[in-house]
């Protein structure tokens, strides 16, 4: 069902999203962690998209095993820089025979190996064509990227919101945020979002911070910022993964919180693939 539709039919809810496993061992939690957190009745699950395509047939296969098994509603990440008009229809003929109908449509990342990439060149250049490429087919719900600290090529945080909404206006149904940890953020970027005339649903995507050093590293990249607060509870525990993950836990379920008090109906989850942390915090929240 496409997304955009559910939010007509359901006032609340969250999603979850993985990405698809490399190995065999990854595909078992993988599954494991789909069946432990169906019974949440997600709005929809989301697959992951390499940039350039790099995980093309593991994304459309993972896809397809969460059809086949399970009822869940899906939806495709897809990214556009460095694909061609044909290569993108292929995907999407291929999703519509499988009636995969929701796309978060992304610009994506130029390659790590590849100096000079030229982002200019390519026939997509922003993911706003491929909202636009897309919204053709009249089929899919589509959703976009959006930035609360902003995207980190951005000349300025009121650019980006300009862009956010040119995405919008070519045909994107809600938007999901990069994870911010202070939601200080969010609720910024939402009031920026009303005045320049946003209306569409923007979910605030949570990560649970399970181990300090990668979530900085990781955060850093995505221009997320780390509050000091939770910097300062885990640094005693770097060599306790057991008591990181328990900081962090708590720390989003304050955050989750805050966020439903604040009028928040959708909350989106980064899951990386584990099942534990995103059912601790649904457990201790109503949503
Ligand atoms: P765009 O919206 O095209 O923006 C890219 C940059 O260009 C921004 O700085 C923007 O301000 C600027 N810009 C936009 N339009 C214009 C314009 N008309 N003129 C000038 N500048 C403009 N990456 C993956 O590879 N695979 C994934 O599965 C994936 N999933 C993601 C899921 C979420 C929820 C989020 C938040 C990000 C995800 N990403 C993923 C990362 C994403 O691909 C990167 O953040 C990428 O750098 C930007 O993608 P975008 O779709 O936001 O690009």
């Amino acid at each position: 069902m496409r997304v955009a539709d559910l939010f007509k039919i359901r006032e609340r809810g969250v999603s979850f999203e993985f990405f698809p496993p490399k190995t065999v061992l990854g595909e078992n939690g993988f599954k494991q962690t789909v069946n432990d957190l169906k019974h949440y009745n997600p709005l929809y699950v989301s697959v992951t998209y390499g940039a350039g395509g790099s995980t093309q047939e593991r994304t459309v296969n993972t896809l397809k095993w969460i059809k086949e098994k399970t009822d869940l509603t899906v939806m495709s990440h897809l990214t556009c820089i460095g694909s061609t008009r044909d290569g993108i229809d292929n995907i999407l003929k291929d999703y519509m025979a499988n009636n995969i109908d929701n796309i978060l449509a992304l610009r994506g990342d130029p390659p790590k190996n590849v100096t000079d990439f030229d982002l200019t060149k390519g026939e997509f250049v922003y993911a706003k064509d491929l909202v636009e490429f897309v919204a053709c087919y009249n089929y899919f719900s589509i959703a976009v990227a959006v930035y609360p600290e902003g995207h980190f090529e951005s000349p300025s945080i009121e650019k980006d919101m300009e862009f956010t909404k040119m995405k919008i206006a070519a045909g994107a149904e809600f938007g999901i945020t990069q994870m911010f940890f202070d939601n200080r953020y969010y609720y910024d970027f939402m009031d920026r979002a009303q005045k320049i005339g946003i209306t569409v649903p923007i979910l605030p995507g949570i990560m649970p911070i399970t181990d300090c050093g990668k979530i900085e590293e990781f955060a850093s990249f995505c221009n997320a910022t780390i509050p000091q607060e939770i910097k300062k509870k885990m640094e005693p525990f770097l060599t306790r993964p057991e008591e990181m993950e328990k900081i962090g836990i708590e720390y989003a379920i304050r955050q989750c919180e805050d966020l439903i008090r604040n009028g928040v109906k959708y909350l989106h989850f980064y899951t990386m693939n584990k099942s534990g942390p995103s059912s601790s915090i649904i457990d201790s929240i109503s949503i």
